[in-house]
């Protein structure tokens, strides 16, 4: 059933129920008060019939009783019949005075016996002289200093009270019937309003729904994706174009702090124009002061952050990124139109907590990547790494058909300047050439620390004789260094280098190493400090004017 039928169903089960109860009670208040008042009433005109009669100047006069019985018979609606103390009817308003002459005598009526007695009586009988069932009612009274009584009679048909009392129960029957329609009605019209509510209530529950399963799909996605991006820049971009998706009506950015934890630079924002710095302080941002979200407009007051312009009037949410414990950055989020719903709020703060964790992977990933790549000494990439790019790096030449150079570099004499100076002095000795080497080479030259103080170096697309030239440059650039340490001078440095190049040297990654070891192998057997490629026949020695060793300073 449903609500529009209970609403109709249940008022019209109480209201039928009462109209039967009502309807037993009524029936019974029309039988015994509408005859009781009837009576009464008939009982109050056949007094005062009496006290008419009283007012008669001849009151032996027939004609003029019948007249008086006639008129108050009009006036009261009910048969009037006088009759004198012998029963002798004197007077009746339904008869002439013709037949009141030659009626029977009434003396034994029980009513008129009752009045008699008692001075009022009643009685229900048929009557002969009319033919019809009467309710009678007569009263009798002294009317003279003689003792002369009169009874006045009043009587009514019982179909007429029948009749009333059927009348009323039509009325009664009829009304409770437009009673109950209307009820119906209202019920209906009722029923009609509740539905139409409780469908619009549906409709908006079933559109909440829709619109929770898809914020719940997209965010699904949004986090699968994120957990694949391989880079902040790649999780940007996936953010950048789910957001709008996402929180339509809501512009936003997300500003990281860098790794020195001093500053937060902007890294994407979505929707309008981001109303706030592209860079700012930590503590330019009551979220990261109070480390949890700060809602700029909220409670009456108005507490708008640092790093937002100064003209904004409307509420903005900052939320930090944190994952694993450590803040990574800020969400920040804005509607330009109104002040944020608490929907939003609870939606802006999960997703902030989804990129969170998101950008702690990656960040995660990046540093252990690196860790994994790079040697912490020197910050260049290690071995494995060099192994792996070399592969890469020898498809690609292929493919292009290009020369690429790979150098083998070793620091000449690195374990007599080890013993003389101490271990630390050889790491910042490496960690120097290292140096030498990022500033002499170009961006897409990939430099190695091959192990202890060999280094590797492989640059693409390269002249045999421009390799030649940026290795003469490296080992320019080593021998001119001064390094001190611990306010001592480190004295000077050289280092030995071979250079093997694809494809004359060789065609993979492991023949090229080979030979490019061989040719520094060599340039330590000619006497350190130089540089040597193609083959032993033609081997380029670089320094003409040593013959002896360059670290002979520090032995
Ligand atoms: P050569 O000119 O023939 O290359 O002589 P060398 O002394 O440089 O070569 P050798 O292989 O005999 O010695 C290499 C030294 O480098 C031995 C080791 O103590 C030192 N070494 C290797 N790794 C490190 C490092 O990380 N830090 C420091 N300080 N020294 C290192
Ligand atoms: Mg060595
Ligand atoms: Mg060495």
């Amino acid at each position: 059933m449903s609500i529009q039928h209970k609403i109709i169903a249940i008022p019209l089960c109480i209201m039928v129920f009462m109209v039967v109860v009502s309807f037993f009670f009524i029936q019974e208040f029309t039988k015994t008060n509408l005859g009781n008042r009837i009576e009464t009433e008939l009982g109050r005109t056949a007094t005062s019939a009496i006290e008419s009669f009283k007012t008669l100047s001849d009151q032996q006069n027939f004609a003029a009783i019948d007249e008086l019985a006639d008129r108050l018979g009009k006036a009261s609606k009910a048969r009037i019949t006088f009759i004198d103390q012998d029963g002798v009817v004197l007077g009746d308003s339904k008869l002439s005075v013709n037949e009141v002459i030659k009626i029977e005598n009434h003396a034994d009526r029980p009513e008129i016996v009752g009045a008699m007695t008692s001075g009022l009586s009643t009685s229900k009988r048929y009557s002969s002289t009319i033919k019809q069932d009467l309710l009678y009612v007569a009263a009798a009274k002294v009317i003279d200093s003689n003792d002369r009584k009169i009874t006045a009679r009043a009587s009514m048909p019982l179909s007429d009270i029948a009749a009333a009392v059927s009348k009323l129960r039509w009325i009664f029957g009829l009304s409770s019937c437009i009673g109950l329609f209307v009820v119906m009605l209202l019920g209906l019209f009722a029923g009609q309003i509740v539905n139409k509510a409780v469908l619009h209530e549906k409709s908006i529950l079933e559109n909440r729904v829709e619109d929770r399963t898809r914020i719940i799909t997209i965010m699904q996605s949004m986090t699968g994706l994120l957990n694949t991006c391989a880079s902040i820049d790649e999780a940007a971009s996936v953010v950048n174009k789910i957001m709008p998706v996402l929180l339509p009506n809501i512009s936003g950015a997300i500003a990281i702090i860098k790794s020195s934890r001093n500053r937060l630079d902007v890294l994407l924002s979505w929707g309008k124009d981001w109303p706030g710095r592209n860079a700012y302080l930590p503590n330019e941002c009551w979220a990261l002061r109070r480390g949890h979200q700060h809602i700029s407009k909220a409670n009456n007051l108005h507490i708008q952050c640092d790093h937002m312009n100064d003209d904004i009037d409307r509420q903005t949410i900052c939320i930090p990124l944190i994952a694993q414990g450590e803040t990574i950055g800020v969400f920040h989020a804005m509607n330009h139109d109104e002040d944020l719903s608490s929907e939003d709020i609870k939606l802006i703060a999960s997703v902030a907590e989804q990129i969170g964790l998101a950008l702690a992977n990656i960040q995660l990933r990046d540093s252990l990547r690196e860790q994994a790549i790079r040697d912490p000494l020197t910050g260049l990439y290690n071995r494995r790494y060099m192994l792996e790019a070399l592969d890469q790096m020898v498809s690609r030449s292929e493919r292009q058909q290009s020369n690429m150079a790979v150098m083998m570099l070793d620091v000449d004499h690195f374990k007599r300047f080890n013993d003389t100076f101490g271990h630390k002095a050889g790491d910042v000795v490496l960690s120097n050439i290292s140096s030498e080497m990022k500033h002499n080479l170009r961006i897409e030259d990939t430099t190695c620390r091959y192990g202890g103080e060999e280094f590797c170096i492989v640059c693409p697309d390269i002249s045999p004789e421009d390799a030649v030239h940026v290795a003469e440059k490296l080992c320019e650039a080593i021998r001119r260094l001064d390094l001190q340490h611990d306010q001592k001078s480190l004295g000077k440095l050289s280092i030995s280098v071979g250079v093997a190049m694809y494809p004359a040297h060789g065609t993979t990654a492991g023949s090229l190493i080979q030979r490019a070891d061989e040719f520094l192998y060599m340039a330590k057997e000619q006497g350190r400090d130089r540089v040597v490629s193609l083959n032993a026949a033609n081997a380029i020695r670089l320094t003409d004017s040593k013959d002896t060793d360059t670290n002979q300073s520090v032995a």
